[in-house]
C-alpha cells in the first residue's frame, strides 16, 4: 500500500502548532501545553479532507536556535520537514516576526514551493491588517487562521489538499530517520538542496577595514531581491538577497547601513556584533585591510572566527591601494599569522572598486557545499586504507571511520593507539584532497580500541 502524503506543522514554540494539528484532525489528542519550550514527542495524525488522506506531523520544536538540549529536538524537526510533502510553517499575529521566526523561515525558504505560510490568531478581521507584515518572511503571502476558533481552515485546508502530491508517496518516509549513509553522498536529494543554498553570512573584521562598503557593493552588485528581516535582537536587521547562487543572508547588518547612512558606531560594540553574528553564521568573511597586513586584533578576531567553526573566507580588502612590492609580504603574512586558518580561501578584494568582488560568492557557496558534505562510510574507509598504506600511523592502525556528524564534517576514528597532530594534519589533507572538500574545518578525532 502507498504511504500517503505527509503534511508536517513546524515553527517556533507557542504560536499554536498543536492546536492548529488538533483543529486539522478534528479532535483533542494533543495536549496543548500554555508554556514555550515544553519538549512534547512528536505527534502524527492521520488526517482527511474533502476525500483526501494525509499524515499530519507536530514537529514540536524549531528548527535552529535554542541550548543544548533544544538541539536533538530542531534536529527531528528538520528532517520531519525535509522529508514531508508540504510544511506548514506557523507564524503568531499576536507577536508579530520574531528573530526565531526569521530564522526557521530562512531554513525554510531553501525548500522551496512546498511551504505554506500560515498567520495563526487571526482571531478577527482586525488582526488581517498585522498579518500582511510576514510577507517579509519570503514565503508568499500568508493564510490567515485561527486555530483555536475554527477561523480560516477551510480554505487553508482546501489549498493544502490541492498542493499534495497525488499517485504514490512522493517524499520519504517522515519515520526513516537521516537517509542510509550509503545512498545519502550524491543523491539527487541531496544535490537538489547544494544547489539551493540558503546560507547567512557574517562579515567581521576590525573598525574601517571596509566592512560597510563591501555590504554595500554585496548588495548593489548582485542582480539581486534584497529584503530585510529582523535579526534575533530587537535592534538587529539582516539582509536578505536572491542571487543566482542561491538565497544569502547577511547577518545583522544594522550597523553597517548606519555607518553607510553616516552615523558611527561605537567601535567596541560594532564588534561585539560581529561576534554575535559568528554564532549564527554558516560562512565567515573575515575582512582584513590589505594595507595594514595582518594586526595583533586581526588575528584576536580569526582565532573566535575558527572557534565558531563556520567555514571562513578571508578578505584581503583594499587591494587597490597596495604597492605591488608589497603585495607578496601580505601573503606571507596570512599564511604565518593565520595559519591555523589554513584552509580557508584567500581573496584579494576592492570593496571600493569592486575588483575581486564577483568571485566571493561562487567561494561562499563552495564552502558551504564543503560544511554539510557527508561522505558514505564506505568511501570514508576506503580513503584511510589508501592514506595508511600511503604512509602508515606511526605504531598504529586505524580500524574504523564513522563521519558523525556534519556542519563540519566530523569524523570518528577507531584506531588501536592514539595518533599524534603531524599524523593527524597528513590524514585531515588526505580527505580535503580525496574528497574535494575545500574550505571548511574538518574535525577529526580518535577513539582507541583493543585491535584485532
Ligand atoms: P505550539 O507550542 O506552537 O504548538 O502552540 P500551542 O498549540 O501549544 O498554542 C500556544 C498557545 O496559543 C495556547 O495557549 C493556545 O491556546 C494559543 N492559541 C493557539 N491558536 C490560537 C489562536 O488561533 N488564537 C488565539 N488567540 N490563541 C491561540
Ligand atoms: P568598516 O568600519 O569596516 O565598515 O569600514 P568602511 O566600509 O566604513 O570603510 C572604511 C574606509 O575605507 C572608508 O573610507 C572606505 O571608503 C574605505 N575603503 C573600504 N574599502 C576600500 C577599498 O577596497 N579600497 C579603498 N581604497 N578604500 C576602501
Amino acid at each position: 500500500m502507498s504511504r500517503l502524503p505527509v503534511v508536517a506543522v513546524a515553527g517556533r514554540p507557542n504560536v499554536g502548532k498543536s492546536t492548529l494539528v488538533n483543529r486539522i484532525a478534528g479532535r483533542q489528542a494533543a495536549i496543548v501545553q500554555e508554556t514555550a519550550g515544553v519538549t512534547r514527542d512528536r505527534l502524527e495524525l492521520t488526517c482527511e479532507w474533502a476525500g483526501r488522506e494525509f499524515t499530519v506531523i507536530d514537529t514540536g520544536g524549531v528548527l535552529e536556535h535554542g541550548n543544548a538540549l533544544d538541539a536533538k529536538v530542531s534536529e527531528q524537526a528538520l528532517r520531519a520537514v525535509r522529508n514531508a510533502d508540504l510544511v506548514l510553517f506557523v507564524c503568531d499575529v499576536t507577536t508579530g516576526i520574531t528573530g526565531e521566526d526569521a530564522d526557521v523561515a530562512g531554513q525554510l525558504r531553501r525548500l522551496g514551493d512546498k511551504v505554506v505560510l500560515i498567520a495563526n490568531k487571526v482571531d478577527s478581521r482586525r488582526r488581517e491588517l498585522d498579518a500582511w507584515e510576514l510577507t517579509g518572511l519570503g514565503l508568499g503571502e500568508p493564510h490567515m487562521v485561527s486555530a483555536l476558533h475554527g477561523r480560516g481552515m477551510g480554505d487553508l485546508l482546501d489549498a493544502v489538499v490541492a498542493r499534495l502530491p497525488h499517485g504514490a508517496a512522493a517524499a520519504r518516509s517522515p519515520l526513516s530517520g537521516a537517509t542510509s549513509e550509503l545512498d545519502a553522498g550524491d543523491s539527487p536529494v541531496e544535490a537538489e538542496e547544494a544547489r539551493i543554498v540558503t546560507a547567512a553570512i557574517a562579515i567581521v573584521g576590525r573598525p574601517n577595514v571596509g566592512k560597510s562598503t563591501l555590504f554595500n557593493r554585496l548588495i548593489g552588485e548582485e542582480r539581486s531581491i534584497v529584503h530585510d528581516l529582523p535579526g534575533t535582537t530587537r535592534d538587529a536587521i539582516d539582509t536578505v538577497i536572491e542571487t543566482e547562487a542561491g538565497t544569502l543572508r547577511l547577518i545583522d547588518t544594522a550597523g553597517m547601513r548606519r555607518r553607510a547612512r553616516g552615523a558611527d558606531a561605537p567601535e567596541y560594540y560594532s564588534l561585539v556584533r560581529s561576534l554575535k553574528a559568528l554564532d549564527r553564521a554558516d560562512v565567515a568573511l573575515l575582512v582584513l585591510d590589505a594595507t595594514e597586513g595582518v594586526t595583533h586584533q586581526d588575528q584576536r578576531l580569526a582565532e573566535r572566527v575558527d572557534a565558531s567553526g563556520s567555514p571562513a573566507v578571508i578578505l584581503l580588502n583594499k587591494w587597490d591601494l597596495l604597492a605591488t612590492e608589497d603585495r607578496l609580504e601580505v601573503g606571507e603574512q596570512v599564511k604565518d599569522k593565520l595559519a591555523f586558518l589554513g584552509y580557508a580561501p584567500v581573496l584579494r578584494i576592492s570593496a571600493k572598486t569592486g575588483l575581486g568582488v564577483g568571485r566571493l560568492l561562487p567561494v561562499v557557496v563552495a564552502a558551504i557545499g564543503a560544511y554539510h558534505r557527508r561522505i558514505p562510510t564506505a568511501r570514508l574507509n576506503d580513503a584511510f586504507r589508501a592514506a595508511q598504506s600511503a604512509h602508515p600511523a606511526p605504531g598504529a592502525r586505524i580500524l574504523y571511520a564513522v563521519q558523525g556528524a556534519v556542519d563540519p564534517p566530523t569524523v570518528t576514528l577507531f584506531a588501536t593507539r592514539r595518533l599524534p597532530p603531524p599524523y593527524l594534519r597528513y590524514l585531515e589533507r588526505f580527505l580535503r584532497d580525496r574528497f574535494d572538500l575545500g574550505p571548511t574545518p574538518i574535525d577529526l578525532r580518535v577513539r582507541v580500541r583493543a585491535g584485532r
